[in-house]
């Protein structure tokens, strides 16, 4: 199999494990991928014979340019209309090489209230603990990102964070491969989830800076690839493709 074709089937399982773990609705969302060394990217398509995430395959991942176009792909398949969040993306940061477009419903009733996603668990999952240290960025509008402008003002808005909470919309991820931005938009909404039903519970406490420190400190470096790629093992087990 050629890297093109491992890339396309790499995207696809993104596709489909935020499907399966319900990040998204319907045909809601798109995950995407740089092609190395072209202004070129693969995208999951929209359009008439498109499928939701849960049930992408290879055949669904198109090939766009950095204009939004389609330059490859089966008829019956488009650009989404919100390709753009993805070619600004790649266009301003050399450094993403995958971006993840999804719509968490828990994420959204975030963004609606204006209520920050506090650093509630450090042990329990560092680094979940380590993107909200990082910082969220956030998109104010409530558009689809369907143009150049608007791509161009999304992207801004993002600068160089890992993750925008997108208000009463959704939520953009981009890291440098597939896996660590898919499994950013997991643990964004891990974290929300537990925000959610912590407030339900009572009045959740944010964690002691002392151990904000300790833990964000132990989540980066050489273990930071290590636990994406256990991480990655795990959701692929999950959907019984390994
Ligand atoms: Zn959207």
């Amino acid at each position: 199999m050629s890297d093109l074709s491992k890339l396309r089937e790499l995207v696809a399982l993104s596709c489909r494990l935020l499907g399966k773990l319900n990040l998204t609705k319907e045909p809601s969302g798109h995950v995407s991928a740089r092609i190395p060394g072209e202004d070129k990217i693969l995208i999951k398509a929209r359009g008439p014979d498109e499928s939701g995430l849960r049930f992408v395959t290879a055949r669904d991942i198109i090939t766009v340019d950095f204009a939004g176009k389609k330059v490859a792909g089966d008829d019956g398949l488009e650009s989404p209309q919100e390709v753009f969040i993805h070619t600004w993306l790649y266009k301003t940061r050399p450094d993403v090489q995958c971006v993840v477009h999804v719509h968490p419903l828990t994420v959204v009733l975030f963004t609606i209230c204006n209520k920050p996603l506090q650093p509630l668990y450090g042990a329990y999952d560092p680094s979940g603990l380590r993107l909200l240290v990082d910082g969220l960025a956030t998109y104010p509008r409530s558009v689809t990102v369907s143009d150049e402008k608007l791509g161009e003002e999304f992207a801004q808005a993002m600068g160089n964070k890992q993750a925008c909470l997108m208000r009463g919309h959704g939520i953009t991820s981009a890291g440098p491969n597939v896996e660590e931005a898919t499994l950013t938009a997991i643990k964004l909404n891990d974290a929300a989830v537990i925000n959610y039903q912590a407030s339900l519970l009572g009045n959740p406490q944010p964690i002691s800076q002392e151990d904000i420190d300790v833990m964000v400190g132990k989540s980066r470096g050489r273990s930071q690839g290590v636990h994406v790629a256990s991480g990655w093992r795990y959701y692929r087990k999950l959907l019984d493709e390994d």
